[in-house]
């Protein structure tokens, strides 16, 4: 058996202690005699999975008292709508800054829902090369909450910051944000947020998983004709188990927690590791005549680092090599084209370092 790197931008790389551990509790989960998969989320076995899930996640971000966690499905994507409905109960506008792909298909399921929508900032002009600036971001009077995507997956555009949700009058605004692509990747306040969400089969787990993270005082924001399946409220009362929750993959969150915890050390630790993997292929990049990365310095995603060859004829030959060298993934989003190395939490800097191997070895050859 092999495991290759895997630089897949999602569903990806998970750490191969916690497939390990897995496998080992398939067939009969702790002398239960069934698998996790097949028993019933209602159950002592399950329940205790959840909340020992739950607990590591709160202890890991550090998420104070008056968050809800929620373990919801229907994809980061789902969100898109469900956050409107949760939180124009008592009207005003969405507004969002739009910084790629993935802001931008926020935006256009809450124009699709609710009409008008107010983009606050956008970096549309330096195609999405550089995130806005705190000056630059102007809400709308009747501004109900701020959006805002932490980290472009497609882009490689990250936040270097978090932005201050205040609309001209100076009323403060929940602060909303898609981390799908960042969460867990190192230490977050999550005071500053009204809600966080992320799927979760980037830096959580297997996808059909879906993490919200919420200030109780939101849970009374809602629209009153939303589905019950989108509301923070229904799936927080009903401890995430409205309906049957996916329950294997948030068992298999629970063991990334875990392992977040104990084999890394926590998310100080996880935070170093992802600087340096990071920053080594960012400066492979530069330092090369073949490659090349866009994205201003201080918005480099530390998570996706998208890249171009100054030849993009050496594109199909770049990837057929890299696969026989044992690295996946590494083709760009098919919007974008060029190659793109997700660097998320599982992905060994042993990964990074082959990598780096190989684009030497392939520019030296036939660069
Ligand atoms: N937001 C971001 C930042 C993403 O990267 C993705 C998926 N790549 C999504 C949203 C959509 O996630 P899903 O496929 O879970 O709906």
């Amino acid at each position: 058996m092999t495991r290759h790197y895997n630089f897949c931008a999602g569903p990806a790389a998970l750490p191969t202690t916690v497939l390990e551990r897995a496998r080992d509790e398939l067939l009969d989960y702790h002398g239960s005699g069934v698998s996790v998969m097949e028993m019933s989320h209602r159950g002592e076995a399950f329940v205790s999975i959840a909340e020992r899930a739950e607990a590591d996640l709160r202890e890991l971000l550090a998420i104070p008292d008056n968050y809800r966690v929620l373990f919801t499905q229907g994809g980061a994507s789902l969100q898109f709508a469900a956050l409107p409905y949760n939180l124009l109960g008592a009207g005003g506008r969405a507004n969002f800054l739009h910084t790629g792909i993935w802001g931008k298909k926020a935006i256009s399921e809450a124009r699709h829902l609710f009409g008008d929508v107010h983009v606050a900032a956008s970096s549309e002009e330096n195609g999405h090369s550089a995130v806005p600036r705190q000056e630059d971001i102007v809400l709308s009077e009747d501004a109900a909450y701020l959006h805002y995507t932490a980290n472009e997956t497609i882009g490689g555009l990250e936040f270097d910051y978090i932005p201050e949700a205040i609309r001209p009058d100076g009323t403060p605004v929940p602060l909303v944000c898609d981390m799908s692509s960042t969460i867990l990747s190192g230490p977050l306040d999550v005071s500053r947020f009204g809600v966080i969400y992320a799927g979760a089969q980037k830096n959580i787990g297997p996808a059909g998983l879906v993490m919200v993270i919420v200030r109780d005082d939101l849970l009374d924001q809602a629209r009153d004709d939303m589905p019950t399946l989108f509301s923070y409220k229904a799936l927080s009362e009903a401890g995430s188990m409205v309906n049957t929750p996916a329950t294997y993959s948030w068992y298999l969150a629970g063991l990334v927690f875990n392992w977040l915890k104990g084999g890394i050390g926590g998310l100080t630790a996880m935070d170093a590791i992802n600087s340096r993997k990071a920053a080594r292929l960012y400066a492979a990049i530069d330092d090369s005549a073949l490659y090349a990365n866009p994205i201003t310095l201080r918005n480099r995603s530390r998570m996706n680092v998208p890249f171009v060859l100054a030849d993009p004829r050496l594109d199909s030959l770049f990837l057929e090599e890299a696969e026989a060298a044992g690295l996946l993934n590494l083709k760009g989003h098919r919007s974008v084209g060029g190659m793109r190395a997700s660097l998320y939490n599982a992905v060994p800097e042993a990964a990074v370092a082959a990598l780096i191997d190989f684009m030497a070895d392939f520019e030296k050859r036939r660069g």
